[in-house]
C-alpha cells in the first residue's frame, strides 16, 4: 500500500535495526484516515473470503480492527492480555510472548464471542515473530473455529513470523513488508 509506505518513510523511527517506532499513525496517535484506507484494503484483498468476525489481541491491533469490522459490517474480537475476573469460564487461552516488551501473557477470549463454525480474519498492527498470530491461531483452534486469513498492517519480512504462517499455508496479507531495517534507512519489499 503506497500511501503506508511514505507515511513509514516520513514518520517511523528505527530503533537498534529491529524495532520501528511507529507511535506518530499506528501506535500511540492514530491517524483514522490512514487506518480506515488499510481497511478496505485488507477487505479487497479477503473479498473473495466470506468472514464472520474479526479477531485482534489488545491494543494496538484494536484499531484497525474496528475499522475493518466496519467496513464488513461484522464483530470485533479482542484477545486480553488478562483474564478479568468477570469473565465467565470456559475460555480459550494461549501463552503470547511480547515482541517489544519480552514479557509473556496468558491471553483469553472468551467463549461466547467466537463459536465452533465461525470464520475468523485475524487483524494486527505488527507481524515480527509470529508469536501473537500463533496465538490467536491456537485460541481460533480450541473453538473450532475456521481462519481465513491474517491481515497485518506492517510486516517485517526479516523476522520469521511471516514465513513461519505461510509454510503452514496461512494465507498472510501485509500492507507494507519490510525488508531491512539499517541505520535510518527502511527497505521495503517490492
Ligand atoms: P510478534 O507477535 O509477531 O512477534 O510481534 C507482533 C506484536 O509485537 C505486534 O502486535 C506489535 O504490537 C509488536 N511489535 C512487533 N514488532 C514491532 C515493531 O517493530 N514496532 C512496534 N511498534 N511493535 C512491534
Amino acid at each position: 500500500m503506497k500511501e503506508l509506505k511514505e507515511r513509514i518513510q516520513r514518520d517511523a523511527k528505527v530503533i537498534g535495526d529491529t524495532i520501528l517506532k511507529v507511535d506518530s499513525f499506528l501506535n500511540h496517535q492514530i491517524d483514522p484516515q490512514l487506518m480506515q484506507k488499510a481497511a478496505r484494503e485488507f477487505v479487497q484483498r479477503f473479498s473473495d473470503a466470506p468472514i464472520d468476525k474479526i479477531l485482534t489481541i489488545e491494543a494496538s491491533g484494536i484499531a484497525v480492527a474496528i475499522l475493518t469490522g466496519l467496513e464488513l459490517n461484522k464483530p470485533v474480537v479482542f484477545a486480553k492480555k488478562a483474564k478479568p475476573s468477570t469473565m465467565p469460564a470456559g475460555n480459550y487461552t494461549a501463552r503470547v510472548k511480547s515482541f517489544t516488551k519480552n514479557t509473556h501473557h496468558d491471553v483469553v477470549i472468551s467463549s461466547e464471542y467466537i463459536k465452533q463454525g465461525d470464520r475468523v480474519l485475524i487483524v494486527d498492527d505488527f507481524l515480527a515473530g509470529g508469536h501473537a498470530a500463533c496465538g490467536l491461531i491456537e485460541m481460533l483452534e480450541q473453538a473450532g473455529a475456521q481462519l481465513v486469513g491474517v491481515a497485518i498492517v506492517i510486516e517485517k519480512g526479516f523476522q520469521e513470523g511471516g514465513a513461519l504462517l505461510r509454510g503452514r499455508g496461512i494465507r498472510v496479507e501485509s500492507l507494507a513488508i519490510v525488508d531491512c531495517l539499517q541505520g535510518n534507512t527502511i527497505t521495503f519489499r517490492e
